[in-house]
This record gives C-alpha cells, structure tokens and sequence, in this order.
C-alpha cells in the first residue's frame, strides 16, 4: 500500500499514529542534525522530519539526499510541531520518518514548482506536466470540474441524455475553416473534424432523442486571435418540441445554477434585449452590463446647428462619463488621442462638461449653446459632474468606436466590478448577413438557423431585414453561449442554402442527409452551445483560459510540449496519397 492518507489531511487527531505517506518532495531544510522536507501531492502537503537521534541511521543518511521533485513514501509517527504553521490544514503536526523509500529521483525542474513560479509562458507549457503539480493551475483544473459535474448533474435530472457524436465527419459550416484528416483508404479523400456537433445533434432530434446534451470539443482552424483555441470544449445541447421560450427557460436554468452552486449567487430572472437595442445602446451584440454609460442618439438635438463635422453625418452618438467633468485637459487630450488610434479609428472626440454649479463647458462651445448642451446632457442622463462624450460618423463604425470606448473608460475607471456577474440574453438576431467581399448573405448564426416565422415571406423580399429566432447568453461582455430554433422543413432549408449561394448540387453533396433526414418527420426543435473554456474562466474570476485547459496550445496554434504540429515522414504522406511518389526502399 503506497499510501495511509493523503498529504493534505493528517492533524492533531492523528498524533501517535504510524502513517504511510506518498508524493514529491517540495523542498527540504537541512540543518545538519534534523532534516525538513515538505512532501506534497494533490491534496496537500505535510512536513516530514528525519532526526539524528530518533530517525534510523540509514534513513537520515538517505534523507541528505533527497532533492526537490522526488517521489518519495515514507512511514512514520504523527507528531506535534513545535512552530504550528495555522496557514496549513497540517500545520500543527509533523511526520517523524522511520522508513523512507525512493520511488523515483527527480532532475532538477526547470522552474520552481511555487504557486509564484520563476517560470516564463513558454517554459511552463512546455513542461505542463510540471506546471500542472503547481496550486493554481491544478486548482483551475479542478474548478473546471466541478463546473462540467454540475452541468452533467443538472442537465441529467432535466432529462438530457448525453450522446456522442462522430469527430471524422464533414464539414460542419460555423464560419471557420475546417481542420482536415485524409483518409488512408479512401486516396484523395477527407474527413473534416467537426466545428460543432451541429448537424448531428439535429439528427438527434430526428431519431427521437428529444433533449441531448455533450460536453465535446470543436475544431475551428481560424487565424487564432488572442486566447483561442483551436480546439475548445462545448456544452452542447438541443431539444425537440421547443420554441425559443422554452429554450431560454431551460438553460437560464441551467446559468442559474451553475451560478448558485459555484459561486453562491442566488438565482434572478436574466435580462433580455434584442440584437437592435443592444447595438444601439452599447453598440455591441455582447454588452457588459455592469456598468451603465449607455448610448444616447443625438442627431435630432447636435444637427443644423452650423457644426460642419456633425451636420454631415449619419450617427452623433453621446455617453455621460460618471463624475467625470474634473478630468484635466492632458487626461481628456489622452482620450481623445486614445479613440483616434488606427486600432479604434475615429477622427476626434467631441467632450462636454456637466459641472457641479449646474453650468456647461465643452469643446464645441463655438457652436452650441448651455440649452444645447443641456438637452444632450438631459439625453444622456448625465448628472452634474458628469463627463459627455459625444463620437460622429457612419453609424456601424461608430458604434464599435464607442463601444471601445465604454469599455476603455469602464476599465480605467474600475467600473467592472469582478465579483459581480451580470447575465444577459441578446435575441433576435438578424438571419443573414451581407459580406461586401464576396457580395452574398452569410449566415449570421449558422445555415441551419430558422428565420422567424412572420418574416418567412420577408426572405424572398428583403432577406437582409429577416430576423432569425437566434439567441445569446452574453456574461460580463462574453458571450458564453448562442444557439437557434432550427429549420426543420426540408423545403426552407434548400431555400436557405440557395439563399447563401449554394448551387443545388452542392448544397445536396454537402448537406443532402440533413435534408434527405428531414423528409421522414423531423419534428420542430432548437438548442444552444455554451463555450465551456471560457465560462469556467468566468466563473473562475480570470481573463485567460489557458489555465483552465490542461494542455493548451499556444498563440500560434503549437503544442510546444509535444511539439505539434509537425511534418510526416515520405511514407506516411504517401500512404495518405498525399504525396505521389514512393520513397526508396532501404
Ligand atoms: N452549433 C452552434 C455553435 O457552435 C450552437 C448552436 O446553434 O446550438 O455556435
């Protein structure tokens, strides 16, 4: 038997006893005549003493030896430590070994295995299996499970069945490029790795499974914007006989809880607000809703009155800064630089004072009045003390130049506060999208998404102006969750792929099954997927996601422990056909 009890559980309760301990050394203190080591494993660690007098000799002689990362057991007597560490579960007791056995020695690790490591990025990743015997990322692990256990458990009582779903498909449209796998026996022929679940988990419904589930990873080989993964997990669901109520009912549910269990907050009705409104308010389709700053529209009251820059534009869009008219030139200057950066793109910065007497100052005092000012102010529902900050342009651009700068002001001024979570469902999204480059519709969400019922007709008019029963679950700015009612009837959704350019040959070579599926009574149904990586970064009060994901890949895509991707050898890439010509033969 490796072991008695763990290292992280022997306390005053224990003294006397003779207990069998296994895990790595920490570190070890030796002061000549008695010898500390910490020994640690996954759930804690306690302190051993190997002492001249009472330790057997050879024992003491092998102590000298032990270095840091050794996997050590040992026997011993649990007894009361003279300096108690009240910071340690074990902090009261020692182990006073009388056998040692070295399981396995250690080399040096390359980084110090401390919850603050001497470890850079790169060195961590590529010793993971290090870095992972450090606190915090072990305990991100162990969080990440716990929150997938209370998915499991709450959605296995609402009655989902978790199905798997095949990972060598076809392609899967989210609007990424696939990852490819070729086929060996089948030359010159691929599989692609799912970008989601999707088109499975409807024929799910088809087959009867009525409400599924799966925590499942997705493959989408994007060009990797910061913290993304090329592969992240999914908590993917879907339902039949639902309508889009029924849909947001369910997983608010399922939030709710997750919130409760993980983090005490006690369950309130989540928010709703339509794609239009949150566009228009915080010019943003994933708002963070902890803090206010919303948009106020003042082209009725900025317009016709001789300011040339506004006269000539589509949107004048104002936020009222909280106590902030104080803020001196140089910082307001910094702020206007900060929005004309290329990243953020503006031409300048409109900025007015509400101060505390009750009067107006501002940038373009020249050409407005203290009743105009007033009355922009009133629509901002600014208060005095207040600082308005007014942006002009086309209306999409500027919109994303404000939301920057909502969120730029909100972080410097600590407007986010992290213990608070602030969910929220955007709905009503638009079906299709127009795509200059290519000059067709895209689909907002995905092709297999329904149009509202009312605006079916509208898709034959105006499909730009169609809305689509298409929802997300935004928490905090993220968006952690999205999904639709589906199209369910084979004709809409041949109109569909027409729609986004799909000629009908390869909208039956790419998708003929789901169709093909939806001619044998595929009944009315929708679902959701959460994006586990980062909801379990959320909940964890972090921005990253990369400690929560075990082994991760880097920026660039690369696993740098294993050193992936990498090259196959000439036969290999033979084998698969992808290369013409056999290699020699030794
Ligand atoms: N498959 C969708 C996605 O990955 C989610 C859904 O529509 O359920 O975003």
């Amino acid at each position: 038997m490796y072991r008695t009890h763990h290292c992280g559980e022997l306390s005053l309760d224990h003294l006397n006893q003779t207990v069998t301990l296994s895990g790595w050394v920490q570190k070890s203190r030796n002061k000549g005549f008695i010898i500390w080591a910490d020994l640690r494993d996954r759930y804690g660690i306690t302190q051993l003493v190997f002492d001249e007098e009472r330790t057997p000799k050879t024992v003491f002689e092998q102590a000298q030896n032990l270095g840091r990362e050794f996997v050590i057991q040992i026997e011993g007597t649990v007894i009361e430590r003279e300096s108690k560490n009240p910071h340690m579960t074990t902090g009261a007791i020692e182990v006073l070994v009388e056998k040692l056995s070295l399981l396995n020695a250690s080399q040096t690790p390359p980084f110090t295995i401390e919850d603050k490591t001497d470890g850079g990025e790169e060195l961590r990743m590529q010793y993971r299996y290090l870095d992972i015997r450090r606190n915090p990322v072990k305990e991100k692990l162990i969080f990440r499970s716990q929150v997938a256990m209370t998915v499991r458990n709450y959605l296995s009582k609402a009655g989902f069945i978790e199905v798997e779903t095949p990972y060598l498909i076809k392609s899967t449209p989210e609007g990424a490029r696939d990852f490819v796998v070729p086929s060996r026996m089948n030359e010159g022929q691929f599989y692609a790795l799912p970008q989601s679940p999707q088109t499975f988990k409807q024929l799910l419904m088809v087959g009867g499974m009525d409400k599924y589930f799966q925590i499942v990873k997705c493959f989408r080989d994007e060009d990797l914007r910061a913290d993304r993964q090329p592969e992240f997990t999914q908590i993917d669901c879907e339902m039949a006989f639902v309508e889009q109520e029924d849909i947001l009912n369910q997983f608010e549910g399922l939030t709710q809880a997750l919130l409760q269990t993980i983090k005490g907050i006690e369950p309130k009705a989540f928010p709703r607000i339509s794609y239009e409104e949150a566009m228009r308010k915080y010019g943003n389709d994933k708002p963070d809703i902890r803090f206010g700053m919303t948009f106020a529209e003042l082209n009725d009251l900025a317009q016709g009155k001789g300011f040339g820059v506004f006269d000539s534009q589509a949107l004048i869009v104002g936020i009222a800064v909280p106590d902030a008219a104080e803020m001196s030139r140089k910082e307001i200057d910094a702020l206007i630089d900060w929005v004309k950066r290329p990243q953020i793109g503006a031409n300048g910065l409109i900025w007015v004072k509400c101060n505390a007497d009750g009067s107006y100052k501002s940038s373009v005092d020249k050409f407005f009045n203290e009743a105009d000012l007033a009355a922009w102010a009133q629509r901002c529902e600014a208060k005095a003390g207040d600082l308005l900050l007014v942006l002009s342009g086309a209306v999409n651009s500027t919109r994303t130049q404000m939301s920057a700068l909502r969120m730029e002001l909100a972080e410097r001024l600590g407007l986010r506060n992290p213990n608070e979570f602030a969910p929220l469902w955007v709905t009503d999204f638009p079906l299709l999208e127009w795509d200059e480059e290519s000059r067709r519709y895209h689909a907002m969400h995905h092709p297999f998404t329904a149009p509202k019922p009312e605006h079916k007709e509208l898709l034959k008019t105006d499909p730009g102006a169609v809305k689509a029963n298409a929802y997300d679950l935004v928490l905090n700015g993220n968006e952690i969750g999205g999904g639709s009612i589906r199209i369910h009837d084979q004709q809409l959704q041949s109109e569909m792929f027409d729609l986004l350019g799909f000629s009908k040959e390869e909208a039956q070579a790419q998708f003929g099954f789901l169709m093909n599926a939806f001619q044998y009574g595929a009944p009315p149904h929708g679902g959701i997927a959460f994006g586990l990586d980062r909801l379990v970064a959320i909940l964890g009060g972090e921005e990253t996601i990369r400690d929560f994901i075990a082994f991760p890949k880097n920026n660039s895509g690369r696993d740098v422990m294993i050193d992936a991707p990498a090259p196959l050898d000439a036969q290999q890439l033979h084998e698969l056909a992808l290369q013409s010509t056999a290699p020699p033969k030794e």
